[in-house]
């Protein structure tokens, strides 16, 4: 017997383990359980007509907007959607910000990317010589924290977010959040922390990218 994959997670499905036929693959009971909120009760029953793309359409609507915009996707990582032959990236709504109308940016626009861990910077390119003090500043915060004997939870992870520098009269930077839970931090050798890590880092490998080739141009 052929192993069958999961056309969303990619995990393989164990035998016996639930899953549901897709016109043109598999969606594991895990990532359908997960889904189940996203998905209409007449897609639900229909899931067997249904294609990877008009599940991943239904779970995640931002595509649809994306795509009726003129765009083809190219890429998606995260929220994040790129259409690299026309150099536009969809960013989506974060839940912070007031300009809730802006979300498709050129390539050029995009000038500096940081990860920022439990509100401080872990990673960051593009900004140049402007990050320096805030990196400091998360540093003295840091240890600030520590003397004052707060409960450092060094083992987990409150927030994880990608903030993104954007060249814009109105929005400025959009902040996308992989793990936004104060009251349940979740534990840093978890999978879930691993696998929004591992987004956080595609997405700003992928932005340095963009930034490095705008650098060129200019
Ligand atoms: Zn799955």
């Amino acid at each position: 017997m052929t192993k069958k994959y999961c056309s969303f997670c990619n995990n393989q499905i164990q035998f016996g383990g639930g899953k549901r036929k897709l016109k043109d693959g598999f969606i594991c009971q895990n990532c359908l359980k997960q889904n189940t909120q996203a998905l209409k009760i007449s897609e639900l029953f229909n899931l067997g007509k249904m294609t990877v793309e008009n599940v991943r359409d239904s779970i995640d609507p931002s595509r649809v907007a994306f795509k009726d915009s003129g765009y083809t996707l190219t890429e998606s990582i995260g929220d994040v959607k790129f259409d690299d032959n026309n150099k536009v990236l969809y960013l989506g709504n974060d839940q912070n910000e007031i300009q809730k109308d802006t979300s498709l940016f050129r390539f050029d626009q995009v000038y500096g990317v940081e990860i920022k861990e439990d509100n401080q910077t872990i990673s960051s390119g593009g900004l140049k010589g402007a990050i320096v003090g805030d990196v400091l500043l998360g540093g003295v915060g840091a240890i600030v924290g520590s003397n004052v004997g707060k409960k450092k939870s060094i083992g987990t992870c409150a927030k994880l977010s990608v903030k993104i520098y954007l060249d814009s009269q109105t929005t400025h930077y959009k902040e996308l959040y992989l793990i936004n839970n104060q009251k349940k931090p979740i534990k840093k050798d978890s999978s879930e922390y691993e696998k929004s890590y591992e987004i956080a880092s595609l997405l700003e490998a992928k932005l340095k990218y963009i930034i490095r080739k705008n650098e060129v141009i200019r």
